[in-house]
Formats: C-alpha cells, sequence, structure tokens
C-alpha cells in the first residue's frame, strides 16, 4: 500500500466514524477518495493543508421544520434540508429533492457529488443539494403550494444570488420553483432572478434548462462513442425513468438515429421494441401525471409493461447498444450490468446521480464498456443553471440555438478534460478517474488559493 493510499484510508475512517449510518455518503466519498493516490503523489501541498479532510466536511448544513396545513385543515410536518458544501469555485448551486426517503446522508451524498460535477463545468459555482422527506406524490397543487412556500419561508434566510442557488431535482421541477421564488421574493421585497434556477420563461427562466440534463447527457456519451468510432445511429438504447432527465435524454437519442426501447416510473417498467412513443409518454407523464402502466394499453403494438420492473430487469431479443439510467441512485445492480455485458451494451451514461452500484461498475470496467460517470455525463443540467444565472446577471435571455450550441460545447469541454485528465493520471479511458480528479483539482486549487 502507498503512503498515500493509508493516508485516504484514515481520512476515510474519519469520515465513516463522523457520518454514521449514511451509506451512501459513503459511497459517494469512497468513490471519488479511490481515484486520489495519483493526486496526492503529485500534489505533496494537497496533504500539508489537509484538503481531502476539509472537503470532506460540508461548510454548513442546515435542517429545519417545515410545517404546513393539508387540504383537510390538519397540519403536517415535514424535514427540510440545504447542505452547503463547498464555496471555493462559486455560490454553493445544487437542487432540491423532495422525496419521502430523503435524509440528511441523502443530501451530503448529492452535495459531494455536486461539488465536483459542478467543478467539472468550468463554471464558477460551488456545491450544495438540499431537499426534504415531502412526499408530492398524490397531494394537491395547492398542498405544494402551501408546503413550498413554507419551505422557503426558512430557507431565505440561507439563499441567494451571491450565496447559495437552488434549483429543481427529485420531485422539484417548474411548478415548485414558481412556488418557491414566489414567496422568496415576497419574503424578501426584491426581485433576485439569479437566487434560483429552472425557472420559468416569463420570469427569468432560461430557454434548453429543462432538456438540459438530458440533452447534455446523450452529447456526453456521444463523445464518448465517438472515440470508439460509434454514434447514437442506428444503436438500440435503454432509458430509465420517464422524468425530465429522461425525456429529453430520449427526445435527443432519437433525433440523432438511435432507437429508445425501455423507460420506466416508480410503478414498473414499458418495454416497447418499436421505439417509445414519447409524445404518448410525455401526455401520460407530464399532462396527465399518471403511472407508466396506462402506456402499452394505449401504445398497442409489441409495447409491454412490467409491473414493479426496473428497465433492467427487461429480456429482450436484441441487442442494446447503449443505457442510460435516468431515474435515482443504485439503480443498476451487479447482475444488471452482467446482463447489459451480456446483452451487447458499448456504452453507458448516468444521467442520474449515482445509478450505477460500485460493483455493477466494476463489471462494466472489466468488459471495457464506456462508461460515463454522473458527475460528468449529467453536468449539463446544472452547467445550463450558470447559464441561467450569466443571463440573469445580464438581464438578458438568449435564444434556444445559442443556448443549446452553449451547452453542447461545455459538455465537449468536460468530455475532453475527463479524457485528458485519465490520460495524464495513468488510466487512459477511465472517465470515472478522469472526472474525479479534474473535478477534485478544481476545487482543492481555489481552496488551496
Ligand atoms: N439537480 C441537478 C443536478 O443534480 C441540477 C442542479 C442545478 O441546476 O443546480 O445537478
Amino acid at each position: 500500500m502507498s503512503s498515500h493510499r493509508s493516508a485516504i484510508e484514515d481520512v476515510y475512517a474519519q469520515v465513516l466514524a463522523r457520518n454514521p449510518g449514511e451509506a451512501e455518503f459513503h459511497q459517494a466519498v469512497h468513490e471519488v477518495f479511490d481515484s486520489l493516490d495519483r493526486v496526492l503523489e503529485k500534489h505533496p501541498a494537497y496533504v500539508q493543508a489537509s484538503i481531502l479532510e476539509r472537503i470532506c466536511e460540508p461548510e454548513r448544513q442546515i435542517i429545519f421544520r417545515v410545517p404546513w396545513v393539508d387540504d383537510a385543515g390538519r397540519v403536517q410536518i415535514n424535514r427540510g434540508f440545504r447542505v452547503q458544501y463547498n464555496s471555493a469555485l462559486g455560490p454553493y448551486k445544487g437542487g432540491l429533492r423532495f422525496h419521502p426517503t430523503v435524509t440528511l446522508g441523502t443530501v451530503k451524498f448529492l452535495g459531494f457529488e455536486q461539488i465536483f460535477k459542478n467543478a467539472l463545468t468550468g463554471m464558477p459555482i460551488g456545491g450544495g443539494k438540499g431537499g426534504s422527506d415531502f412526499d408530492p406524490k398524490g397531494r394537491s397543487d395547492a398542498e405544494v403550494m402551501r408546503f413550498c412556500q413554507s419551505f422557503m419561508t426558512e430557507l431565505s434566510r440561507h439563499v441567494g444570488e451571491y450565496r447559495d442557488v437552488p434549483a429543481g431535482d427529485i420531485g422539484v421541477g417548474g411548478r415548485e420553483i414558481g412556488y418557491l421564488f414566489g414567496q422568496y421574493k415576497r419574503m424578501t421585497n426584491q426581485y433576485e432572478s439569479g437566487v434560483l434556477t429552472g425557472k420559468g420563461l416569463t420570469w427569468g427562466g432560461s430557454l434548453v434548462r429543462t432538456e438540459a440534463t438530458g440533452y447534455g447527457a446523450v452529447f456526453f456519451t456521444e463523445h464518448m462513442l465517438a472515440t470508439k468510432g460509434r454514434s447514437f445511429d442506428g444503436a438500440r438504447v435503454l432509458v430509465s425513468g420517464s422524468g425530465n432527465v429522461a425525456t429529453y435524454a430520449i427526445e435527443k437519442v432519437h433525433a440523432l438515429g438511435g432507437l429508445v426501447v425501455g423507460a420506466s416510473d416508480s410503478a414498473g417498467a414499458v418495454h416497447d421494441p418499436d421505439g417509445i412513443d414519447l409524445d404518448l409518454l410525455r401526455d401520460i407523464k407530464e399532462r396527465r401525471r399518471e403511472r407508466i402502466s396506462v402506456y402499452a394499453d394505449e401504445r398497442g403494438r409489441r409495447a409491454k409493461f412490467l409491473p414493479g420492473a426496473s428497465v433492467w430487469d427487461i429480456d429482450g431479443d436484441e441487442p442494446i447498444h447503449v443505457a442510460l439510467p435516468c431515474a435515482t441512485q443504485n439503480e443498476i445492480s451487479e447482475a444488471h450490468a452482467a446482463k447489459l455485458v451480456a446483452g451487447g451494451l458499448i456504452a453507458l451514461a448516468e444521467g442520474a446521480n449515482m445509478p450505477t452500484t460500485p460493483g455493477a461498475i466494476r463489471v462494466l470496467k472489466d468488459a471495457g464498456v464506456l462508461f460515463g460517470p454522473g458527475k460528468a455525463a449529467n453536468a449539463g443540467g446544472v452547467a445550463t443553471s450558470a447559464l441561467e444565472m450569466q443571463q440573469n446577471a445580464s438581464r438578458d435571455s438568449w435564444s434556444f440555438e445559442h443556448t443549446e450550441e452553449r451547452l453542447s460545447e461545455i459538455m465537449a469541454g468536460i468530455h475532453e478534460r475527463t479524457a485528458t485528465t485519465a490520460d495524464e493520471y495513468g488510466a487512459p479511458g477511465d472517465y470515472v478517474v478522469g472526472a474525479n480528479i479534474a473535478g477534485f483539482i478544481r476545487v482543492a486549487d481555489a481552496m488551496l488559493a
């Protein structure tokens, strides 16, 4: 074991002891630390300055009570979180997740990832994340509004254009950002557009922000495929999820000549060998807000619904060339990965945050599958948030074409930086090592400075 490896293990042991019971957070830290021996060898100043210890400890963690009144007139209580992780590169930046499973550990895992993802974009944004264990499912519009208003009543003291800029994540979309922004405006008596991103287009939002994470993941995958002389043209693709990220990943894959044959939600998966009908899927999920289970019936043809299954359980006869997990963390097990490899997988890129388990990543890497980690592959969302902040700061709004062009350049830059860093540190083709190291160095240097 190198002396650096044992120093890293020591810091990791401290992280475990200081943050008991936060398995996802431990997993995220471990994954980054795994790449860092070679970094400490080249940069002894990081050791001297205890950068590893410092980077694992959030600058500030806020936990607050969120009381709100449901439609029956009863007071409900949820817990709100905002972890302001690292501000070396700019104001804290990262989404809010509303989901019943959200704990402080979830928010720390997401916030930790966000630091390096944001750094990789090359833009001036620090890392943060927030959320609540509030479950928006089955809640009326008015309930969601009252919850968001109460959440922002407390959060408003901690955020700001130069301080901390939240956005959406699972369970938080345009509607929720609207309620949150309205409450912030009321609390502060200021029209501070840059306090939140993912806003509506008539009140400070950016074109392409909604599409950005899905489009960006596909752009990143295109660059990975090109290193092997491949493209999306004629590729068969599985996409998990059917939210914002998945929807626009499907749209872009189809635009590039690929065929997406699977999608899912928490009720189950749909297998559609003729290609997902995106208009129908969007009508079901976005307009009617129904479960994906109705898709197969309405689509007819060879479409099938697999109740309770994930997209990765689909057994088809034809090969799958590209996998884009766009649902949630740890959705791809080792067995799923082995099945994908056997089915002819060439590339997998993470549209969601940490959807691939460590065992699955090992299987994919051993088989020579191109693997794009979320820090790089799904950075298009937050990068376009930074473009929204730019437009807000200059009181401007850009065309769709210009904004998509900027996104595409940013994704090309992330791919280039990630691939070059992997080469430089002796791990050619390893996007995990490349993304972790390139992101880490940018933050560490700013912290040192
Ligand atoms: N929630 C998204 C992410 O995981 C976007 C964050 C943002 O735009 O601030 O990167």
